[in-house]
């Protein structure tokens, strides 16, 4: 187990600057996700971390050791692959044996290792099959057994699940989440999967072209983006993010929609909003804290409904907001029509503000 620092991480390709200055520290023991859209850099921090590939700048840290210049195997860290990488010839006992035969162990302390990890992982039953006569699931688990009797310090994980149909997912997430509990072991896992991220890490690492944009709890992430990219990446359905203008109005402080709506604001988010450069602001607010009404209501937000999608124990609707998407999430006893007119109540201790030209959280 070892504590895992990044420094001012670089890495270019030529003149693509795949990962920016990303700095951070992942504490002994904890599930770290990293997680962004395609092409932000996940997988290459992963591979600077695990000494796959050089770093053009910067240091990384494992354990009390400088490892920037150090080989994969000298890192004390075990790697877990999208595509498993089973040695297609060899018994699940013999892939997880390799490693520790390369490393010269004795034959009975293989075996126990050997032995120890398949119980962890529930696969005792499978160490004579080889890794054609396994589902998916269970190659996963094989996968997770070799890095486990490695014992490193650190284990790294590239979308170890996207292989898997969305029932095994869900349930090997858990499985993973209590490898990582049982364990007590520090685990760096890349996702494209913001659920993922969300439902296993202890913290999460948001990625966005090359930078780190917010490295925190998934629960401070969700309840504080820091910025426009976080607050519609994390979440789903996305928060809704409408561009507005900053205005005074009858002594007040309101917010302005394209289509000429006003919106009153509380003395607090009064105070944020006029914090936003040149009065341009956008306005976020999560679907389960929108009211939706038939009705003009002073202080709603007219708009038009675009989308119904009921999905058993909730009703989502997208709503139509100027020219903007507003997700809403509604009791299913509630019935609405597409282009039906009606009047969104935002919430304002529940609403977000950010900068409109930034796009940095207002506060
Ligand atoms: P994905 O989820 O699609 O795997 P990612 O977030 O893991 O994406 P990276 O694979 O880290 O993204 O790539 C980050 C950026 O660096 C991308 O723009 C990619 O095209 C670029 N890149 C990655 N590897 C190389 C390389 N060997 N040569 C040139 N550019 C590269």
């Amino acid at each position: 187990m070892a504590e895992v620092v990044l420094k001012d991480v670089m890495k270019a390709y030529g003149a693509v600057h795949a990962v920016k200055d990303v700095s951070f520290t992942v504490e002994h023991g904890e599930f770290v996700a990293l997680v962004g859209p395609s092409g932000c850099g996940k997988t290459t921090t992963l591979n600077l971390i695990a000494g796959l590939i050089p770093l053009t700048d910067g240091e990384i840290v494992i354990g009390e050791r400088v490892v920037t210049d150090l080989d994969p195997k000298d890192r004390d860290i075990a790697m877990v692959f999208q595509n498993y990488a089973l040695y297609p010839n060899k018994t699940v006992f013999n892939n997880l044996a390799f490693p520790l035969q390369m490393r010269k162990q004795s034959r009975e302390a293989i075996d126990k290792k050997v032995r120890d990890a398949a119980k962890v992982l529930d696969i005792t039953h499978l160490l004579d099959r080889r890794p054609r006569e396994l589902s998916g699931g269970q190659q996963q688990r094989v996968a997770l057994g070799r890095a486990l009797v490695r014992d490193p310090a650190v284990f790294l994980m590239d979308e170890p699940l996207s292989n898997l149909d969305a029932k095994l997912r869900v349930q090997m997430r858990s499985e993973i989440k209590r490898f990582h509990h049982n364990l007590n072991a520090t685990i760096i896992y890349v996702t494209h999967d913001q659920l993922e991220a969300v439902t296993m890490a202890d913290k999460m690492a948001v990625m966005h072209g090359g930078c780190l944009q917010q490295y925190d709890t998934p629960a401070n992430v969700f309840a504080n983006p820091i910025n426009t990219f976080v607050a519609s990446f994390v979440g789903s359905p996305a928060m809704s993010l409408i561009p507005v203008d900053v205005a005074t109005e009858g002594g007040g402080t309101v917010l302005r929609g394209a289509s000429g709506w006003t919106l009153p604001l509380s003395a607090i988010n009064a105070r944020k909003a006029q914090g936003s450069s040149n009065g341009k602001a956008v306005l976020g607010a999560r679907h389960s804290t929108l009211k939706l009404h038939r009705t003009a209501l002073p202080g709603a937000v007219p708009g038009k409904v675009y989308s119904v999608e009921p999905t058993g124990d909730v009703t989502f609707a997208q709503i139509i907001v100027d020219a903007e998407v507003v997700n809403i999430s509604l009791d299913p006893s509630v019935v609405i029509q597409p282009d039906e007119a009606v009047w969104i109540e935002f919430d304002q201790d529940r609403m977000h503000l950010f900068d409109g030209q930034t796009t940095m959280a207002l506060k």
